[in-house]
């Protein structure tokens, strides 16, 4: 056994941990878990734990189902809702005829741009800053789209339980060893944010799929639910997951920061930058996976449409938030929202921007103006492009960037499209309530 195996079997057994919940994800973003006694712990470290893969979406055919779970010791953390009886491992999936990593596993596709980027001497320092409502339950206990602010109708307001929430989530958070920078309230009723600190791109990405499963929980013991939908209420915010990244060099220096350049940023970042505007529609079939992921990228709610780049303005996709020291420089990427499979979205927006820096891509100009506001004709003399505007449009996108495609793997490429195109399909020939309102009784 590793140290660091031994070290959570003596936390084990020390605590009052029952269970262990073997934690993975599949192609869609979709946390599993597959819960075994703590005595099966030294077992899971040293031969994996093993399962039928044909029931997991986009994994594997029933002929070749035999997986196995190989929890990663470094990812243990109590649950902090269940009083200390459950843990999570987060693992990595074994393909057991091969003994190599499973190429549908999205934790190892992400760990290959690591490393790609490793040889090119980086390493990768991202945050999120995830977005999320919180409705009320009716009496079913079925989501509502009702938010349960303190509503600005009294003075003396009742108890503000969201807020009250939002404190047990982030100690919650905290408990499980997640370090949060900040959280606040969003603009729109009923929704709040919570940033991550920097971390590496493996442990955010752990971290977002994790952060998901423990607010729903959390908000759920409050008859409360969580969504991470990207927008549930039309004609407001939507929540976005906005995404910052930075590469270090093998000093520990931030590859990003040139202080001699206007925007404190290096010609790598700038390639970077370019890199991931380049292959922006692409990614976005990857970080905005949903047919309600196009309702967010709209004009007018903070949500990114053109694909540009600004050091002030929100309005554009990347924005150079200002770096009160060199270590803070770095990109944000606003488009991608908490629908996405982190592991995913990190992996296309890496690897757009590594080719990027392989390519040697300058960056055009940063837009200072607000582009929602531009005609477009304005547009056209910029060379500002527009995101796609729905899921379909965006898996065209991803059909026709080979540097994406490579990002995913053909396994879950292949299984990814497949899946994302039956969903559109499925959007396209549904008649909605809008319909029915606009021309049931006009036609
Ligand atoms: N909620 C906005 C979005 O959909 C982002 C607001 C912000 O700047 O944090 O992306
Ligand atoms: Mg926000
Ligand atoms: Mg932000």
């Amino acid at each position: 056994l590793s140290a660091e195996a031994q070290r959570v079997i003596d936390q084990i057994e020390e605590g009052d941990v029952e269970f262990l919940r073997l934690q993975f994800t599949d192609i869609l973003g979709t946390v599993k878990n597959v819960a075994i006694p703590v005595s099966r712990a030294e077992k899971a470290f040293k031969d994996g734990i093993y399962f039928d893969g044909s029931s997991i979406e986009g994994f594997v055919r029933i002929q070749e189902s035999d997986m196995r779970l190989k929890p990663d010791p470094s990812t243990f953390a109590v649950l902090p809702w269940r009083s200390g009886r459950s843990a999570r491992l987060i693992c990595d999936v074994i393909n057991t005829s091969t003994g190599e990593p499973f190429a549908g596993d999205p934790r190892a596709v992400l760990k290959e741009t690591i490393e790609r980027a490793n040889e090119m001497g980086f390493t990768i320092n991202t945050s999120s800053e995830p977005e999320f409502f919180l409705f009320e339950e009716d009496e079913d206990g079925r989501a509502t789209t009702k938010t349960n602010d303190a509503g600005g109708y009294f003075d003396l307001a009742p108890k503000d339980l969201a807020s009250d929430i939002r404190r047990e989530i982030i100690h919650g958070l905290e408990e499980m060893d997640f370090n949060i920078e900040a959280s606040h309230h969003e603009v729109a009723e009923g929704q709040y944010e919570i940033n991550f600190e920097y971390e590496s791109a493996l442990t955010t990405a752990d971290n977002i799929a994790t952060f998901r499963t423990v607010v729903r929980a959390i908000a759920a013991q409050h008859d409360l639910h969580a969504t991470f939908m990207p927008k549930p209420i039309a004609k407001i915010n939507g929540s976005g997951m906005h995404t910052h990244i930075s590469l270090f060099d093998e000093n520990g220096n931030n590859a990003f920061h040139d202080e001699s350049d206007e925007f404190n940023l290096s010609e790598t970042a700038h390639s970077f930058l370019a890199g991931v505007l380049e292959h922006a529609p692409a990614i976005t079939a990857i970080a905005n996976p949903t047919v309600n992921s196009y309702k967010r990228l709209v004009p007018g709610y903070e949500a990114p449409v053109y694909v540009a780049w600004s050091d002030r303005n929100r309005s554009a996709l990347i924005r150079k938030p200002a770096a009160r020291v060199p270590a803070a420089s770095r990109i944000e990427l606003r488009s991608p929202d908490p629908s996405c499979n982190p592991y995913l979205a990190l992996a296309a927006i890496i690897t757009a921007g590594l080719n990027g820096i392989d390519d040697g891509l300058e960056a055009p100009d940063p837009i200072r103006e607000n582009i929602y506001e531009f005609d477009e004709e304005t547009r056209m003399e910029y060379g500002i492009d527009t995101l796609p505007g729905n899921l379909g449009e965006a898996i065209d996108a991803l059909d026709s960037d080979e540097v994406i495609q490579g990002a995913l793997g053909d396994h879950v490429y292949d299984k990814f499209a497949e899946a994302k195109t039956q969903e559109y399909d499925e959007f396209r020939v549904d008649v909605s309530d809008w319909e029915l309102d606009r021309y049931l009784e006009t036609y």
